[in-house]
């Protein structure tokens, strides 16, 4: 008998199963099933595409045992199996790994969140039983193994014997304790209810030999109890079912039993299409991003089923990227289950079942945005910035289908506006959607461009994700109305001739003095001007042609930096006292007008949230102003 130890993580997170006080134990057994579901789909799609392998429908089944005396439940399968190297890998070491590193010591304390965030399948069963023995056999392979462990620190594994391919999970139940009660997992009903709940679903029968009383043959009265063997699940698959016996607890069961996510989701889509093309789906959209998204690990698709046999767990061609949240299931019988993953990226009938499940996705967040707005935001939180993504890629393809699903953060409320909303409540002589781009709504509030929209109260959406602007210029514009960003040197507004020529006019008086400020500013700004937007403060910059600052922020920060810069205008309040500190400067001191024109030139920078080139100078500078 070899004894060997279990891998750091795994350790912790038997640990935690072990000493969980997370009150829903009993989906230890929802995770079993889940597993032997999964071990006959595997096996069963193999002698289904493979001659060599002959199985009939009844060979395939899960079975449940209970031994009270003994205090053991077995759960049985007839699945693929695993061989000794398997059972090492998948029960020596947690299959998320890494996923515990995102955690801290804290939230790890009593397990909820890992439950609750990243299911924990088989070391579950560790919440319930102080001993799990693992008995399989491998597909193919002559021996079998068994697996061992109390927790602790390791577990050991021996050869054994067994008949049959399968595995047999055999859980010693814990003693009852004060807070808990561990016997109810021994008890007939108890075990049926939970499967009833969690496990109906499952396609293969789960069975157990249940006690009956029945009537003593040859009595009228007399009653005995009679061990019957009953499959305790319904089977039928929930998306062959009628809509309308479903539940939302159903769907959410299905949810969980498919591992689709730990979260509970915000809506599902159920749809059965019988035309040309004859397909069942049920659709999720998930409450939380899962931790790893937006990483490389994650793999967007939808489970495909053909004809109720699982063919691909992860099929991409049936989901854009924009909706790659979206988790779910379609069974089409139109579909060959011998259909290979090349064939099947250009498979006509799988192109249409794609635009289909888009178009209903779709509609479901319209319809969750008018219907039911905080649901909507619950999502747009977590996915909105897919959304973007969305608009943003493939040139602009996609912004039909995705330009009313977006909503930012505007100067009117503090709460997300849709571009609908925003164009809708727009005065008659407002010209742009205007937007102000910045690391936080904080920030952007206090920038000294938006200055002269608010006076005139016109809405600012607040840009603070980096694929904003970036988005909104591939959008160009929503019903006609161009956006304009708050820096840009056109703001098309009534009063701007106006302020135009005054600014101009006073360009024109200090003709020198911005010509000097300019010289001084060479290479780091394009021009120095009067500006027509200040009102309280002294200085700001903007921006003439495409790159605004905050985009040559966000690509100065990218892998292939290509040095892009904006064109940055330099704009000095006129109004302001600091200008006439300038022109006397000017007229007397020029080491004092230099002096200055750096000193508001990083100000500006500042403001932006862009670097100071040398902030020794800068410092040193405002020194030179206090002595
Ligand atoms: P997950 O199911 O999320 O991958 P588990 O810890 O529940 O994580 O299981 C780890 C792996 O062990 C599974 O992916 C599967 O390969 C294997 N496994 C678990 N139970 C069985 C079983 N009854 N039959 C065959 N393989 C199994």
């Amino acid at each position: 008998m070899e004894k060997k130890l279990f891998q750091a993580e795994s350790k912790r997170l038997l640990e935690m199963m072990i000493h969980s006080i997370y009150s829903n134990k009993e989906i230890f057994l929802r995770e079993l099933i889940s597993n032997s579901s999964d071990a006959i789909d595997k096996i069963y799609y193999r002698a289904l595409t493979d001659d060599a392998l002959t199985f009939n429908q009844d060979d395939y089944y899960i079975k449940l045992s209970i031994d009270k005396e003994n205090r053991k439940l077995k759960v049985e399968d007839t699945g693929i199996g695993m061989t000794k190297e398997e059972l090492e890998e998948n029960l020596g070491t947690i299959a998320q790994s890494g996923s515990l590193a995102f955690k801290n010591e804290n939230e790890l304390k009593d397990g909820h969140d890992i439950i609750g965030q990243f299911g924990v399948g088989f070391y579950s069963a560790f919440m319930v039983a102080d001993q799990v023995t693992v008995i399989s056999k491998a597909l193919g392979s002559e021996e079998a193994y068994k697996w061992k462990s109390s927790g602790a620190d390791g577990y050991t594994i021996e050869p054994t014997t067994k008949e049959t391919v399968g595995t047999e999970i055999i859980l010693t139940i814990k003693e009852n304790t004060e807070e808990e009660n561990y016997d109810e997992f021994l008890e007939e009903y108890r075990i049926q209810s939970i499967i009833k709940k969690y496990s109906d679903f499952i396609r293969y029968p789960i069975k157990m030999d249940v006690t009956e009383s029945k009537l003593k043959e040859g009595t009228e009265d007399e009653y005995e109890e009679v061990k019957e063997e009953k499959t305790l699940n319904s089977m039928v698959p929930i998306w062959r079912k009628n809509k309308s016996e479903l539940t939302d607890e159903d769907y959410e069961n299905f949810y969980a039993e498919k591992r689709y996510g730990f979260d509970k989701p915000l809506a599902h889509i159920h749809t059965s299409v019988d035309g040309a093309i004859r397909y069942n789906a049920i659709l999720y959209i998930p409450e939380k991003m899962p931790f790893d998204y937006y990483s490389k690990e994650f793999e967007k698709g939808l489970e495909l089923y053909s004809s109720g046999v699982l063919i691909m767990e992860k099929c991409p061609e049936l989901l854009p990227d924009y909706f790659s949240f979206v988790k779910g299931m379609v069974d089409s019988e139109d579909l060959s289950l011998n259909i290979s993953r090349e064939i099947l990226q250009q498979d006509r009938q799988l192109k249409r079942i794609a635009n289909n499940i888009e178009k209903k996705i779709k509609s479901e967040l319209q319809s969750m945005l008018k219907n039911d707005r905080e649901k909507y935001e619950t999502f747009y939180e977590a996915f909105g910035r897919q959304l973007k993504f969305g608009v943003y890629s493939d040139y602009g393809m996609h912004k039909d289908v995705l330009q009313d699903l977006l909503m930012f953060s505007s100067s009117k409320e503090n709460k997300l506006v849709t571009l609908d909303e925003y164009v809708s409540r727009m005065p008659e002589e407002q010209k742009y959607i205007y937007y102000a781009s910045g690391d936080s709504i904080a920030r952007i509030e206090k920038l000294p461009q938006t200055e002269v929209l608010r006076e005139k109260g016109y809405e600012i959406l607040y840009f603070t994700e980096d694929v904003d602007e970036f988005a909104i210029k591939m959008l160009m514009n929503y019903k006609e109305k161009e956006f304009r960003s708050v820096a840009s040197g056109d703001l098309g507004l009534e009063d701007q001739d106006q302020k135009e020529k005054e600014a101009s006019e006073e360009t024109e008086e200090n003709k020198e003095l911005f010509k000097a400020l300019k010289e001084i500013l060479s290479g780091k700004v394009k021009d120095v001007r009067a500006s027509k937007r200040l009102r309280s403060h002294p200085v700001c910059l903007s921006t003439d042609g495409e790159i605004t600052i905050e985009m040559e922020k966000i690509l100065q920060a990218m892998p292939d930096n290509q040095n892009v810069q904006a064109e940055k205008i330099l704009e000095i309040n006129t109004n302001h006292e600091v200008f006439q500190s300038l022109k006397s400067a000017f007229e007397t001191d020029k080491d004092k007008l230099n002096l200055y024109t750096n000193l508001l030139y990083n100000q500006a920078l500042l403001i932006e949230g862009l670097p100071v080139q040398d902030p020794v100078e800068f410092t040193n500078d405002i020194c030179k102003v206090m002595v």
